[in-house]
């Protein structure tokens, strides 16, 4: 039988009814209890990491996760993580750069209802974790709901109520799960090697979404307090040029200080290509400006935060943004 680490973190999954609306508040044994079929297919140790909705996710404890894999690696088959589904995709890509390289599979889920929940979706949820997490051919960073194994890099909450809360963005799903067994879309072949496990992020990123007609002195005001801009731009990619160059400035005044920018989409689909329009073409021609192409915002803001806690040289930043992690990357060739 596999040995799995299920680390609860909290999330509607542990939520009972309060005063003032669902809290965590179930102990990861408390869960574990609900889903009796567990117990044959594999062996699960519990431990309680934190117990917080997802809410209050921060960098430091997307870090604590990490040591906590890492702490487990040598003597688990695979990882289960709980986890509220508003930041589960944050969490998601943060792991997915802070443990590299992992041939075991490091699982993350939640539910829409409380595991407590009659006609909750907590049950097959957990069920279907630890199901991948036991899986042979399935590894690195992962998120488990409703059915679909999404890649850590490519996960998006898309809908807030209805049990199919998760997207892969950009990217199809891995595997499929009906009925306590897995179709594999891709096969991949799992990494050789040790994992390699990364214990810090600089958490000094911002993201800015543009509105038609933003000043930009909104820019030069975010400048002495972040590391690193992201900026949801519109369709393919452009930043505003008005009567001045003044939003131009403001950008150069973020790269010249050796700051990134990155330009991504407001759009849900297809990611950017800032070199198509005149608006986009001239951003892309400042040193230290770089766009998303098809990664999520989540992978964007967290993989910023994993490079700036390496390097602050804009070149060494500008080629680790642009080498993929676990599908985090792709590009029109
Ligand atoms: N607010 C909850 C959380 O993210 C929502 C959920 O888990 O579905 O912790």
């Amino acid at each position: 039988m596999k040995q799995i680490l299920l680390i609860a973190t909290g999330g509607t999954i542990a939520s009972r009814p309060t005063e003032n609306g669902l809290a965590p508040e179930l102990c990861a044994e408390d869960i574990l209890g609900c889903v009796p079929a567990l117990a044959s297919l594999c062996h699960i140790d519990a431990l309680q990491l934190m117990n917080i909705d997802s809410t209050n996710m921060t960098p430091e404890r997307w870090i604590a996760i990490a040591d906590c894999v890492k702490d487990h690696y040598f003597r688990y088959d695979g990882f289960v993580i709980t986890h509220g589904t508003d930041t589960m995709a944050y969490t998601a890509s943060a792991l997915s750069y802070l443990i590299q390289n992992s041939a075991k599979p490091i699982v993350l889920t939640g539910s829409q209802k409380s595991i407590y929940d009659q006609e909750t979706d907590a049950r097959r949820n957990l069920f279907d974790a630890c199901l991948a997490a036991q899986d042979d051919t399935l590894h690195g960073v992962l998120l488990v709901f409703d059915g679909r194994v999404i890649s850590g890099t490519r996960a998006r909450k898309t809908h807030t109520k209805s049990m199919n809360a998760f997207s892969s963005i950009d990217y199809p799903d891995l595997a499929l799960l009906r009925e306590g067994k897995i179709l594999h879309y891709i096969r991949q072949q799992k990494p050789a090697g040790l994992p390699a496990f990364y214990e810090k992020l600089d958490s000094r990123v911002f993201v800015l979404r543009l509105i038609p007609g933003m000043n930009p002195d909104v820019l030069l005001s975010l400048l002495p307090a972040f590391d690193a801009l992201v900026i949801e731009s519109f369709g393919v990619g452009g930043l505003p040029c008005y009567e001045q160059e003044d939003f131009l400035a403001a950008v150069h005044a973020w790269t010249r200080e050796g700051k990134p920018i990155v330009i991504t989409t407001q759009v849900p689909h297809e990611g950017s290509d800032i070199a198509v329009y005149q608006v986009g073409a001239r951003a892309a021609s400042l040193p230290g400006v770089l766009q998303a192409h098809t990664m999520t915002v989540e992978s964007v803001v967290t993989k910023l935060m994993w490079i700036l806690a390496q390097t602050h040289c804009l070149e060494r930043i500008e080629q680790l943004f642009y080498t993929p992690v676990a599908h985090d990357l792709l590009r029109f060739e």
